[in-house]
């Protein structure tokens, strides 16, 4: 019998700067990748970010948040530029990005940090410590201490000015981040390492019992627990030792932002925000780079592997996201390089030439 087709619907927000640019790869590389795969994608382009802005007025229109809201992934850009930076809050396009983070209701943050053997002269650290490096950050993102109360400035009893914030963890949102990452871990290599400072936080110390709770659920993936200060060493001594982390809002801020680093190739790492239901929002890490921007000098394959993870943790088509990965890998063994991670005696090609070979590497006859 033969399967029938799967039919999604996409939003496309491709935002400001470099982001028309890598999403119009991006979407011809699913496009085709659908096709081979058996699925359909109905794509809905929409307005978003500094785009918006000059368009509507309001850098998240409600038309595309309802788009977003009523499809199957967001596939986003990225969003900002020199020409907004000085409006206000309300009307700055990063001010989108964060409510519709928020309306999507998004809580977790898959951010994967992987040493690709072609790049491996990229990385930050030594060889031997960089090559096979292949991990994933997952990251709570609406609690914690960015959003917990009470907050604010007050005096002290000298009179002094003093700023506090308060780090606060309920046992739903612990739980639910913690079944979406030992999900992930699942999808992965089966080893889970839940970081936190349970030796000094009580939150820490809730967030550890809580994960331990959940793992009974999980019996197939292996846990341990490390303290931050010393994953953040682990992260540069040793990285080829996690597979999957799962931490707290400002941790997982800090060690995401380690991680990618030891890649040294930020034009090649994608990420995702996950809910408990709806659409998930799938992104590159790199912000719009108006510096290249309607040059055809981008490289987007942090987007192209954006929507490879968009199909493995948005859609569960896990052989479509495979296909796009291997594909990714192959363009690379042929050579072909865009400015950013481009080393001698390989092609230096742009934005949409890098974008044709992967769609080759993906389909031949294309
Ligand atoms: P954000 O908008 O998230 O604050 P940023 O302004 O700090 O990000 P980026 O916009 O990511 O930084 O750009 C940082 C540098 O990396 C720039 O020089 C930019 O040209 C380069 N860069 C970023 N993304 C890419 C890409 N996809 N391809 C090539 N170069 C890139
Ligand atoms: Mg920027």
């Amino acid at each position: 019998a033969t399967p029938s087709v799967r039919r999604y619907t996409i939003t496309l927000l491709p935002g400001d700067g470099i982001g028309p640019e890598v999403i119009s790869v991006a979407k011809n590389v699913l496009q085709l990748t659908g096709s081979v795969e058996g699925i359909e994608f109905s794509f809905k382009e929409m307005p978003m970010g500094g785009a918006a802005l000059d368009l509507t007025g309001v850098p998240l229109p409600e038309e595309t948040l309802l788009a977003a809201k009523q499809s199957d992934a967001i596939l986003l850009g990225a969003i900002g530029g020199y020409k907004w930076d000085t409006n206000e809050k309300h009307l700055k396009p990063e001010t989108g990005l964060l409510q519709l983070r928020e309306a999507l209701k998004v809580f977790a943050n898959l951010r994967p940090a992987s040493v690709l053997p072609q790049l491996v002269d990229a990385s930050t650290l030594k060889k031997e410590v960089a090559e096979g490096v292949d991990l994933m950050v997952v990251r709570e993102l609406t609690g914690g201490i960015y959003f917990g109360k009470p907050r604010g400035f007050s005096t002290n009893e000298n009179g002094e000015e003093i700023g506090f914030n308060t780090e606060v963890y309920a046992t739903y949102e612990i739980d639910r981040i913690a079944r979406i990452a030992f999900e992930t871990a699942r999808k992965r290599r089966g080893k889970l390492c839940s970081v936190d400072k349970a030796n000094v936080l009580e939150a820490s110390m809730l967030w550890r019992k809580r994960v331990m709770a959940i793992a009974s659920e999980y019996p197939d993936v292996e846990l341990t627990h490390m303290y931050v200060d010393n994953a953040a060493m682990q992260l540069v001594r040793n990285p080829k030792q996690f597979d999957t982390i799962v931490t707290n809002n400002i941790f997982g801020d800090i060690l995401s932002d380690e991680a990618s680093m030891i890649t040294g190739s930020i034009g090649m790492l994608p990420s995702a925000s996950l809910g408990k239901e709806g659409p998930g929002l799938f992104e590159p890490i790199h912000g719009s780079a108006p510096d290249i921007a309607g040059q055809d000098k981008a490289n987007p394959l942090a987007t192209i592997l954006s929507a490879a993870m968009l199909l493995k943790y948005g859609l569960g088509e896990e052989n479509a996201a495979q296909r796009i990965e291997t594909a990714v890998l192959d363009t690379l063994n042929r050579g072909f390089r865009t400015r950013d991670i481009f080393s001698e005696g390989n092609k230096l090609v742009g934005c949409k030439e890098i974008g044709q070979e992967v769609v080759k590497s993906i389909d031949p006859k294309v």
